[in-house]
């Protein structure tokens, strides 16, 4: 009998998905299968001839090999299953449970092991003001394992290289029943034998020594929204470590770490900036050039500003992720020069006794710390 078209035997288009030819060969593994079917070889034929067709359009590898060969691609063209406890063998995780088998195979994709969960990879991510200020997007090289190509994660040589656990039957995990005072309890934990792969590889893959993961380094793009606090954890999901024996990869953890600014300190959603101006431009008064995350700006003293005056820049301060805008507060600090000329100190020595310039501080005038609080509430 002339071999017939895999995708002809499953009733797939060659430009099926993956998942079209695993429904496809559901339908007919339930259709032909033996125990519906009791003792009709023509049944057992066409159960066979699925699962053949599925061995190897259900791998990528094997497909491709197919599409471009034909049946002399793979396996020359004969059946890679010596017999029916071949097949039930090898699709054990379908056929070894009872109710509704196929739900827990063709359910989530690459079989018992989709629940499995890679590690989740951190990284530090060092953000200026700027960036945190105004978002920015980054791109960091990050090394992850990702799924060997070789062996389709499987960590088997050419991901064939397998045979079912045969103490948990390929589920991955073992029942204990124990009888405690209140009866009877099930406990289920990993498969001691294959660690919950459900699989016992025979030979290794060479290329990843049996991982079923290798390294590879990636440059991801990261959109870090404006107003970030050092600390922060932003996770990218399925961006972390493949599990080996395949499942999903764990996330992307970036770890905000601010660069503190040297003129521009931060406190929650404000800039504090220290003005420092001399004493006499502090008496008559001047224009001044102070930095803000969005450039330099200029702002009025006016004459006889006090040291420790605080002035505000409204909306220069910083948006946070939740909408709240800061201002930019700047302390004046009046400069007491610390060595003069004997000029200097005659000219100063004028104005001694002036009585303009003895301290006359106005009662109602608040504090520092009254001031500093005013802002805050
Ligand atoms: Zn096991
Ligand atoms: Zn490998």
């Amino acid at each position: 009998m002339a071999k017939r078209d895999y995708y002809e035997v499953l009733g797939v288009s060659r430009t099926a998905t993956q998942e079209e030819i695993k429904k496809a060969y559901r339908k007919l593994a339930i259709k032909y299968h033996p125990d519906k079917n009791p003792n009709d070889p023509e049944a057992e034929e066409k159960f066979k001839e699925a699962a053949e067709a599925y061995e190897v359009l259900g791998n990528p590898e094997k497909r491709r090999r197919y599409d471009q060969f034909g049946h002399a691609g793979v396996n020359g063209g004969a059946s890679s299953f010596s017999s029916m406890e071949d097949i039930f063998e090898r699709f054990s995780s379908i056929f070894n449970e009872g109710g509704s088998p196929f739900e827990t195979f063709f359910g989530g994709g690459s079989g018992r092991s989709h629940h499995r969960k890679g590690s989740n990879l951190r990284v530090r991510l060092k953000l200026n003001l700027q960036e945190i200020a105004k978002g920015v997007e980054k791109k960091i090289k990050i090394k992850r394992e990702v799924s060997c190509d070789a062996c389709h994660g499987t960590g088997a040589k050419g991901g064939t290289a397998l045979r079912t656990c045969s103490t948990c039957g390929g589920t991955g995990q073992v029942q204990r029943i124990t009888n405690t005072i209140l009866g009877q309890m099930i406990t289920t934990s990993t498969c001691p034998t294959c660690q919950g792969a459900g699989k016992i590889i025979e030979e290794r893959c060479e290329v990843c020594y049996g991982q079923g993961v290798t390294q590879k380094e990636e440059t991801i793009s990261v959109r870090i929204p404006a107003g970030a606090v050092g600390g922060m954890q932003l996770s990218m999901r399925g961006k972390g470590n493949y599990p080996p024996g395949g499942g999903t990869p764990g996330d992307l953890i970036i770890v905000i770490d601010e660069v503190e600014d040297e003129q521009l300190k931060r406190d929650g959603n404000n800039i504090v900036y220290d003005l420092y101006i001399s004493f006499i431009d502090a008496a008559l008064g001047t224009t001044v050039e102070v930095p803000t995350i969005d450039g330099a700006v200029k702002i009025k003293i006016e004459p006889g500003t006090q040291s420790g005056k605080i002035l505000r820049l409204r909306g220069k301060g910083i948006r946070d992720i939740d909408g709240y805008q800061g201002d930019q507060l700047i302390h004046v600090n009046v400069w007491v020069p610390k060595q003069l000329s004997s000029e200097e100190q005659k000219l100063l020595e004028k104005l001694r006794h002036s009585p303009n310039f003895q301290p006359n501080p106005d009662k109602r005038e608040k504090g520092f710390f009254e001031k500093i609080r005013e802002f805050f509430k």
